[in-house]
């Protein structure tokens, strides 16, 4: 599934703290079946000055879905206490947020009935 465009109303859901948290974070979105995308940075101009917080990427959702966009954060964010898990694909550790491996995309959850 492919990110969907933003839209010019559409709101900040949240700041990632950085690309990789916020392209994963757009899938967990979609997941849900909330239509969330990313804007361009747009890596222009600024030769050799990029801000401290470049890495730090909003996820932008519409503004109907951003109570649920929100929950779904929110879950998110709960998870941040467990252990990190070491995918069963890829041998990858991944951070306890992750539902699913960052590197190859293999789900935490081996018996996670899918359907
Ligand atoms: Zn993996």
């Amino acid at each position: 599934m492919q990110a969907g465009q933003v839209k010019s109303d559409w709101v900040r859901a949240y700041s990632a703290a950085n690309p990789m948290e916020a392209e994963l974070l757009v899938g967990l979105l979609q997941q849900h079946g909330i239509g969330a995308g990313l804007r361009s940075q747009g890596l222009m101009g600024g030769i050799g000055e990029l801000p401290l917080d470049a890495l730090h990427t909003p996820v932008w959702v519409a503004p109907r879905d951003l109570e649920p966009a929100r929950e779904v954060l929110k879950a998110y964010e709960a998870k941040n206490d467990g252990p990190d898990w070491t995918c069963s694909e890829c041998g990858e550790v991944n951070d306890p947020r992750f539902d699913f491996c960052w590197q190859c995309g293999q789900a935490k959850d081996d018996n996670n009935a899918t359907g």
